[in-house]
């Protein structure tokens, strides 16, 4: 159902309809790309807390279309390091004890790289393939899922991404834990999310 779902988003910035109204967008809830703008969910059960993260390429990579020089190469091969590392994007209250264990991104300007390494589900690739026929937009998406020694002591989200991606203006943050729902609208002001 979640791959279904992401797949719809990735599929939506391409619609005829979308592009005949450019950055003006109408479907908020799914799929929104807005540049400077992302979204980020994260979901602690029990001592698993698992981040989502959607955003325009433009806002971490700088461009959207396929990389063509060493340059754009080496930009998006470093990009896709630190998102692999994590540590760079997301903190957590250190007392909680929480471990990166798996990362999953998807990409198509990751594309290449990604074929050797992962199977697709078809829907995956579709969304792979419309983006690069129209090649005017892309996203990231990223999952990252951690194991937390002590998740009581969860009480807050940092995002020190925002030092090393100025394009990234602000970041709308839903997060569900055991003390119920927080959101937030997170900037380099402000990129710190009570949990508690
Ligand atoms: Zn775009």
């Amino acid at each position: 159902m979640r791959r279904t779902l992401l797949a719809l988003a990735l599929a939506l910035p391409c619609s005829q309809a979308l592009h005949a109204h450019e950055h003006e967008h109408e479907h908020d809830s799914l799929g929104a790309h807005e540049h400077g703008v992302a979204s980020l969910n994260l979901v602690v059960d029990g001592n698993q807390a698992s981040l989502e993260l959607d955003s325009p390429a433009a806002n971490l990579v700088g461009f959207e279309y396929q990389p063509s020089t060493d340059e754009d190469r080496a930009t998006v091969a470093r990009v896709k390091a630190a998102m692999e590392q994590a540590d760079g994007l997301f903190s957590f209250t250190p007392a909680a004890g929480c471990q990166l264990q798996q990362v999953d991104l998807d990409s198509p300007l990751f594309a290449a790289q990604d074929h050797d390494e992962h199977d697709h589900h078809d829907d995956h690739e579709h969304a792979h393939d419309h983006s690069h026929e129209h090649g005017e937009h892309a996203d990231i998406e990223g999952r990252f899922d951690y194991v937390c020694d002590a998740p009581e002591q969860l009480e807050a989200l940092t995002l020190p991404l925002f030092n090393d991606y100025p394009a990234m203006q602000r970041i709308q943050v839903q997060a569900i834990t055991a003390s119920g729902q927080h959101g937030a609208i997170l900037t380099a002001e402000q990129p710190t999310l009570s949990l508690d």
